[in-house]
């Protein structure tokens, strides 16, 4: 791994070099530094801008993860019931979450490589008492991207609140943001940020849900975030992490966000065109579920070695599926700076020479 080598995986992606300056920049003691506050403000505006919404950001210090955790563990009460929808890995380990919360988890889950019927979930729902529902927009392992704007749309009719893990396709596609109460981002997906930052947007539902829950975690909980003071945070935040976000963000905001969005695009058809001409299909059923930010190829009993051999020989890093999938899905990720026609043909070219 040096500064050749093109990262084409779905998380962590690339980091262009200004953000990696932009890491490197002295850091501000947030307690102490009188100028943390407002810089604190205007990067939280900027995420907003870039989420496409009104409503409360909130970026804690920690992984994606640490963003499913919390919000959960925020939203649901001991005995909640919660609608979660599954076609894929993220999809159900939202279950065991809402367990550790002591809610009651109702698991909905397709095929990994379908699409929900909304009129299904709107029966469930009516079916139900949910009081939240979790849902995964972008399934990186198997690079499905669910429509979610008719359930959410149904949900929200029921009074029911979302939590929407949007860690792989926030700020490379399109987000029904203003639909969704709570929507998870992470620095290391499409923003091409170092890992370490978990955003989200929170609405006034999801907040008034939070003071009504009672919370026993303190890094996991929501509530010390509820009209924080920007002086004096909730705990020391990751200072050069912010300032590789905000150079993220600054990235995308320059290039615009439909432009962003139509680059990602037109690398991921490019993606799919090159695999089916090399006899490759992409793992979820119909060409409408596959994301804009990663392309997973079934390619069974290959995937590992067709990797390795990218790796070695042609300095280029994609990955592999997960889970059962391991060895018989290989995903490219057009996601973040990365994803552009020409690394995608750079990509799709080793790729054939490996496969011959
Ligand atoms: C990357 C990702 C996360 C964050 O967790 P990891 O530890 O990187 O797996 C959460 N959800 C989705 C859908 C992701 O792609």
């Amino acid at each position: 791994m040096d500064e050749n080598t093109l990262t084409m995986t779905p998380g962590p992606t690339a980091v262009p070099e200004d953000v990696r300056e932009a890491m490197a920049k002295p850091a501000m003691n947030p307690d102490v530094n009188p100028e943390f506050a407002s810089y604190y403000e205007t990067l939280l505006d900027k995420l907003a801008r870039v989420y496409g919404t009104d409503d409360d950001m909130v970026v804690l210090g920690g992984e994606g993860i640490l963003g499913l955790e919390t919000a959960v563990e925020s939203l649901v009460a001991p005995g909640d019931d919660v609608l979660c929808l599954a076609n894929g890995l993220y999809g159900d380990g939202f279950a065991d979450f809402v367990e550790m919360a002591g809610g009651n988890p109702v698991v909905h889950d397709i095929d990994y490589t379908e699409a929900f019927d909304p009129d299904h979930v709107a029966e469930l729902v009516e079916s139900g008492e949910f009081a939240t529902a979790t849902m995964v927009h972008c399934e990186t392992p198997t690079g499905l991207l669910n429509d979610f704007d008719e359930i959410l749309q149904t949900l929200q009719d029921a009074g029911v609140l979302t939590i929407v893990d949007a860690v792989s396709s926030l700020g490379g596609t399109a987000v029904p943001v203003e639909n969704i109460d709570v929507c998870l981002g992470a620095s290391q997906k499409c923003f091409s940020s170092p890992p370490g930052l978990t955003t989200m947007s929170v609405s006034d539902a999801a907040w008034e849900k939070v003071e009504a829950t009672e919370q026993d975690g303190f890094y996991t909980s929501l509530a010390p975030w509820q009209d924080a003071d920007f002086s004096f945070l909730p705990y020391t935040h990751l200072v050069s992490n912010l300032y590789a976000l905000e150079a993220s963000l600054d990235r995308i905001l320059d290039e615009g966000r439909e432009n962003v969005f139509a680059r990602h695009e037109s690398a991921a058809d490019l993606c799919r065109k090159r695999g089916e001409e090399l006899g490759l299909s992409p793992f979820p059923g119909s060409e409408s579920l596959c994301s804009p930010t990663v392309t997973a190829f079934e390619i069974e009993g290959q995937a590992t070695d067709v990797q390795r051999q990218l790796y070695d020989d042609h300095d280029i890093l994609v990955t592999t599926g997960l889970g059962d999938l391991e060895d018989d899905i290989l995903r490219v990720g057009h996601m973040g700076y990365n994803a552009t026609e020409t690394n995608v043909e750079t990509t799709m070219d080793a790729l054939e020479s490996v496969l011959d």
